[in-house]
């Protein structure tokens, strides 16, 4: 049986329309996977026909996707809707809810404070899988268990504390194990600074940060400079850029934010190229400045032209 027959109808599909970029080529076929049962079906279905090379993304809102596609059939594990079910002081949600709309979900019945994740496009998966956060706090924090889908297409549970979560990473960004659903630590509690925070949260990052769903872009291209590279603390990539004059620059379509260094925004036209092209820049004009190496947050799928191998990431 193919996973057409399953329902989860496939076909050639343009990846610049999954991703906030709004950038890259195509793939062969585009599963729409809403939950984890979706997601295992379309899964058994594919390993029935013999194909083991899939690419499993989110709301595609962390991705540089080549301008060249995927030659992998891609299983988008994303769904509007909020999926949760409480269970004492912990919620179990399913890796495709938007992690959004699952933060006010939570911060409204008083479970937990979810203030921080305030604004952060994507599902709770992508967010597990990258350690996602800001001000400081960080999902990975109130990770109790997940449940998995392995390389070999099996599912199994794993403690929080197995999937190493650092800042902006966890085992998950290499393994290339899915998260299928998440118990999350949020006992209940009064609401009414959370709540305000979240507000405060929402209006910081209108006046900072482009509005994803207007204006394309992947939030952060580079992680924060950790502790030891030549500074005490961890510090903004965005302040090393500004001093290096990166704000408004741009390689043909790309252009660095003017609001926000660490931000690349892609005009109308804009191709995965041109993007990496000014990472590049943006990497060498820190380089040259402060000697030191930038880290990149958004992640490569697929081949780029002007790259070597290493830029191949997927
Ligand atoms: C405007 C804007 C602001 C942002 N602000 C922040 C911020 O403040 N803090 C922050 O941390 N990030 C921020 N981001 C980045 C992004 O939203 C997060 O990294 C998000 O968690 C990615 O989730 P996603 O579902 O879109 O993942 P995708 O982009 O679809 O995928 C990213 C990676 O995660 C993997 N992945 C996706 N789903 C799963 C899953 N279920 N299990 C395992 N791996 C999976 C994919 O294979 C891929 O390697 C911002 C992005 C934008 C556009």
């Amino acid at each position: 049986m193919t996973a057409t027959d399953r329902g989860t109808a496939p076909g050639r599909a343009r990846l610049a329309e999954y991703t906030t970029f709004r950038i890259g080529g195509d793939c062969p076929e585009l599963h729409r996977c809403p939950d984890a049962e979706s997601l295992l079906r379309c899964v058994n279905a594919l390993r029935e026909r013999g194909v083991r090379g899939y690419r499993v993304v989110g709301q595609g809102s962390n991705l540089l996707v080549a301008d060249a596609g995927l030659p992998h059939p891609v299983l988008r594990f994303y769904d509007e809707k909020v999926r949760f079910e409480r269970k004492g002081d912990f919620v179990r949600v399913e890796g495709s809810t938007p992690l959004d709309a699952f933060a006010a979900a939570a911060l409204e019945r008083g479970w937990g404070d979810l203030s921080f994740c305030s604004g952060i496009p994507g599902t709770v998966g992508g967010a597990i899988a990258g350690n996602a956060g800001a001000f400081g706090r960080q999902i990975g924090d109130l990770v109790r268990s997940v449940r998995l889908l392995g390389l070999e297409g099996d599912t199994y549970r794993a403690d929080g504390e197995r999937l190493h979560f650092e800042y902006r990473d966890s085992r998950l960004r290499r393994s290339g194990e899915i998260v299928l659903e998440a118990d999350l630590f949020l006992p209940e509690q009064d609401p009414e600074e959370p709540r305000r925070e979240r507000e405060r949260i929402l209006q910081y990052r209108r006046e900072r940060h482009p509005d994803w769903r207007t204006t394309a872009c992947a939030g952060s291209v580079f992680r924060n400079v950790e502790p030891g590279s030549a500074v005490r603390r961890r510090q903004s990539a965005g302040w090393f850029l500004e001093q290096a004059g990166m704000k408004g620059a741009h390689s043909g379509r790309a252009k660095v934010y003017e609001r926000h260094a660490n931000i690349i925004v892609a005009e109308p036209g804009c191709r995965a190229e041109d993007v990496l092209t000014l990472m590049r820049r943006m990497e060498r004009a820190v380089y040259d400045r402060f000697e030191i190496e930038l880290q990149r947050e958004i992640r490569l799928m697929g081949l780029f032209e002007t790259g070597s191998r290493e830029e191949q990431q997927d």
